[in-house]
This record gives C-alpha cells, sequence and structure tokens, in this order.
C-alpha cells in the first residue's frame, strides 16, 4: 500500500460524508498491521454531540473486519470546505485518543496542514495520551 492509496480511498470516503450541518466533509483512510485499508467519513446528527469524525468511523469498521487485536499502521486524513478546498485540520481530541488506542509507537497520521500535509505519529499528537 502507498500513501497515494491511502489518500484516494481518503478522498472517496469524504464524497460520501454525510455533513449537512458543517458542510465539512471529511474522509480517513487506515492501513492496518495486518494489510487492510478501510476508510470512513463523517457523519453528522442534529444533536451535533452524536457526530462521528472521519477517522473514528474507519476504526470502529477496522475493528468490526479484523476483531479486536487490530492494529493501526497508517492514518490519512482529508477535507473539503463549503468551497470544496481543503482546509489545514489535524484530528480532534476524541480521535487522537482513539488512534492511540490501536497505535504503536512508530503509527503514521498525514493530515492537512497550512503548507500542506503534515506528517506526525498518533503519539505525537497525543503524546500524554489516557492510560490506566
Ligand atoms: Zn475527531
Amino acid at each position: 500500500m502507498t500513501k497515494i492509496d491511502l489518500q484516494r480511498e481518503a478522498a472517496k470516503a469524504m464524497e460520501k460524508a454525510y455533513s449537512p450541518y458543517s458542510h465539512f466533509k471529511v474522509g480517513a483512510a487506515i492501513l492496518t498491521e495486518a494489510g487492510n485499508i478501510y476508510a470512513g467519513c463523517n457523519v453528522e446528527n442534529i444533536s451535533y454531540g452524536l457526530t462521528i469524525c472521519a477517522e473514528r468511523n474507519a476504526i470502529v469498521q477496522a475493528v468490526a473486519a479484523e476483531g479486536p487485536g487490530m492494529k493501526l499502521k497508517e492514518v490519512v486524513v482529508t477535507n473539503h470546505n463549503e468551497a470544496g478546498a481543503s482546509d489545514a485540520c489535524s484530528p480532534c481530541g476524541a480521535c487522537r485518543q482513539f488512534m492511540i488506542e490501536f497505535s504503536d509507537k512508530d503509527t503514521k497520521v498525514t493530515y492537512p496542514g497550512e503548507n500542506g500535509d503534515i506528517v506526525t505519529t498518533a503519539n505525537n499528537l497525543l503524546p500524554d495520551s489516557f492510560r490506566f
């Protein structure tokens, strides 16, 4: 799998986003340690608080397919605003904690920054994550 595959899958999922409130479409694609790709989009809800982000959508699908041992190798996130352009937007705190649950120290995360994609790790995004 290549970064281009993940970008393409994230973009395909983004087009399916349900975002009638924010008009901000997000897509995420993940590569698991098992070598599979799963993609998700944001699904908003009129109550707002029940909205699920693209990253968590993709991870939930991966667990449903691979089971509780699923591990993330890489996560790629993309988005479009109402004008169809990409905005700098990092994963939210809930998604960071969700990614950490299935990550190791090398799990790569790519998302749109001010000057192109930012490539980092899940650990860098949430260095002191909640753990027992
Ligand atoms: Zn999120």
